[in-house]
């Protein structure tokens, strides 16, 4: 079997995901916050569930796709986001739940693969497949076969600021 890869989400009439393919846009929880090209630049996660709360600036502006799919490697693997990709001046109090938020959703998505949703599966985004995206991301923890992938959770879920 070819190794999973990545499949083009696709508006045409007609058009059907392949069964075995998981959707990993911004429709669903494994959706990169960070928006290539967009002035809004990021939408902030609605806790552990599919959907957006809002979208924010970023001091960044508009993100080429390596700083949109960097910024969710870094984040995903629980490293510190650069100031530059966060929310734009945001109150201390939306500061807090952003830091939350986006703890929770990133608990969700290692949930997901440490049960192994992901494992095997073509992923599918709108992005086309010669361009970074964060579903190449997805597809390298996807077959990450560690036994311990909860564990590795773990450790990443610590506060990041
Ligand atoms: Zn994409």
């Amino acid at each position: 079997m070819a190794d999973p890869s990545r499949i083009l989400l696709c508006r045409t009439k007609g058009w059907r995901k392949p069964p075995e393919a998981r959707v990993v846009a911004r429709n669903t929880i494994f959706g990169n916050p960070w928006v290539v090209g967009a002035d809004g630049a990021y939408c902030w996660p609605r806790g552990t569930r599919a959907g957006w709360q809002s979208s924010h600036r970023t001091p960044a502006g508009r993100l080429t796709a390596e700083q949109a799919v960097g910024a969710f490697a870094v984040w995903i693997h629980g490293y510190p986001v650069p100031v530059r990709l966060r929310p734009d001046i945001l109150p201390p109090t939306s500061r807090r739940r952003w830091r939350d938020d986006m703890q929770a959703r990133r608990a969700a998505i290692w949930q997901a693969l440490s049960l192994g949703e992901l494992r095997g599966l073509d992923l599918c985004c709108w992005c086309a497949t010669d361009a970074t995206c964060h579903a190449d991301v997805l597809l390298a923890l996807a077959a990450d076969t560690r036994a311990d992938l909860s564990r590795w959770m773990d450790l990443v879920a610590g506060e990041f600021d």
